[in-house]
């Protein structure tokens, strides 16, 4: 499908959450703040704002970026790129941090790109909003709730609360709970000029106030990833309050985590996958079906049994859509030309049985174009769901499947040739009617994700959920290929 006509869909979809609730659709979401599920009601009808915090661009995303940025789907994100953490990977590797992250942020695009995230209206970068950061921090010291110690700026928290959990506890705070708003310029960072000396900004002044720039101090939605309530969104909270005491989030959403043998996957845990290394041998689109395919609340635990049924549905999904595709194709060309009958002959028996052909060429028609006419209508309906999940894929079903095939031979280790080679073998196998054989072969390939199908002479095949796996996470009927028992 033509990507753009795809964006307007998915588009479409959102502004149908930004409805008003007098329709009859009601959209319900789990705000954070309240700890419940509230109806989803814009402050402005017909208009969603909605602030969605970015990644800390210094490496290639995670499943765990990939799992924010899907279930955000239509996400208005940022990117961090002046942070600890990309300022120490920049001096590891002696590049200037801004280049480093702009490279990584790139990366960023492009697998958000192949995993068919829509693009935000904007992307904004903490290095092109200095001023809107230093203007806030401004804000925050007249109105009492910051203060400068050589150079640096800190938030005045109001309780001791929580302090050490995550931040290193700094004597010069007057409360050991209170953040940095601005850090003084130290040697071999990158820094800007400011009211209170050279440095850069603190890590959570970010969010407030370019939040506060594209939306202003009250939108609709701000979300991100579980980890972030404390102390990040919780900080925010404080200094966009602080800034502008009618500072307004409406509801607050968080997803899940991804995690690794039931542990949280993250780059300090050293248990990640990066998105790259899922996409070199699954396809895209699976791992945005299996990201979606779990609440988004959830927690979502990465296993390969997963992924490998994500991948055998989606291949089903794409294969039923062209099969569908090909149905109405041929039913289109076999309805006959609607031309009149030419009745010439004078003979009334003759007649009647033109008549009675003709009619029966009617009905037959007229059954078919009914079978067309339901068919267009599953087609419709599944492709709107595949719309809205993001999940249409921008070339044809027959290219989708193909690439799918060519990620199944990449998994096996193995070319189509082989295949072509070992369905030969088993052909010749047959023949000789050594049916034991020939199902040894079958399960041989079946093993790594590759299943023949014997459909009349011809032996055809398609991936298939690896056969040993099953065993650990049983798939869901729709994942499954059942294996068909040889029969002499
Ligand atoms: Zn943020």
């Amino acid at each position: 499908m033509d990507p753009s006509k795809q964006e307007t869909n998915q588009k479409k979809a959102f502004k149908t959450m930004a409805k008003k609730e007098t329709e009859e659709f009601q959209f319900v979401v789990y705000n954070t703040m309240t700890q419940q599920k509230e109806v989803f009601k814009p402050k402005t009808p017909g208009k969603v704002r909605m602030y969605v915090c970015g990644v800390t661009a210094y490496d290639f995303s995670h499943l765990g970026h990939a799992r924010a940025a899907v279930s955000f789907d239509v996400l208005y994100r940022n990117f961090t790129d002046v942070d600890d953490k990309i300022i120490r990977r920049a001096n590891e590797t002696g590049e200037d941090p801004i280049s480093l992250s702009d490279r990584y942020c790139k990366e960023y695009n492009i697998d958000m790109s192949d995993l068919q995230c829509l693009s935000p209206t904007h992307e904004p970068r903490v290095s092109g909003h200095m001023e809107q950061i230093k203007d806030m921090i401004t804000q925050i010291i007249n109105k009492d709730f910051g203060y400068v110690v050589d150079g640096d700026v800190f938030f005045a928290k109001l309780e001791n609360n929580r302090a050490g959990e995550r931040v290193a506890v700094d004597s010069r705070k007057r409360n050991s709970s209170d953040f940095a708003l601005w850090k003084a310029a130290k040697l071999g960072e990158p820094s800007w000029d400011s009211p209170w000396g050279p440095g850069r900004p603190g890590w959570d002044i970010e969010c407030s106030a370019m939040s506060a720039h594209y939306l202003s101090f009250k939108f609709d939605i701000h979300g991100g990833g579980l980890d972030l309530i404390f102390p990040h969104h919780e900080n925010e909270i404080a200094q966009s309050c602080a800034a502008c005491k009618e500072s307004d989030v409406s509801y607050w959403l968080h997803n899940g985590h991804v995690t690794n043998n039931n542990e949280k996957m993250s780059k300090s845990l050293g248990n990640f996958f990066t998105i790259h290394q899922i996409t070199e041998r699954y396809h895209p689109l699976a791992l945005r079906y299996f990201l979606i395919n779990a609440h988004y609340r959830s927690p979502l635990n990465y296993s390969v049994v997963q992924l490998e049924g994500a991948s055998d549905a989606i291949f089903y999904i794409y294969q039923t859509l062209k099969d569908c595709q090909d149905a109405l194709l041929q039913l289109q060309e076999e309805i006959p030309n609607d031309g009149k009958p030419a009745w010439t002959t004078p003979d009334v028996k003759e007649c009647i049985s033109k008549l009675r052909n003709e009619f029966q060429k009617k009905q037959q028609k007229q059954q078919r174009l009914l079978v067309i006419q339901s068919l267009k209508e599953i087609e419709k309906e599944v492709t709107k769901v595949l719309d809205v999940l993001g999940l249409q894929p921008p070339c044809s079903y027959n290219e989708v499947l193909l690439q799918l095939k060519e990620k199944a031979l990449t998994r096996a280790g193995l070319v189509e040739d082989d295949v072509i080679r070992l369905i030969n073998e088993r052909a010749e196998v047959r023949r000789n009617k050594d049916f034991l054989k020939s199902d040894q072969m079958r399960a041989h390939l079946q093993a790594k994700g590759i299943a023949l199908m014997d459909v009349g002479t011809k032996t055809i095949w398609r991936p298939c959920v690896p056969v040993q796996q099953e065993s650990e996470v049983v798939p869901s009927e729709s994942q499954k290929v059942p294996p068909k028992p040889e029969t002499a």
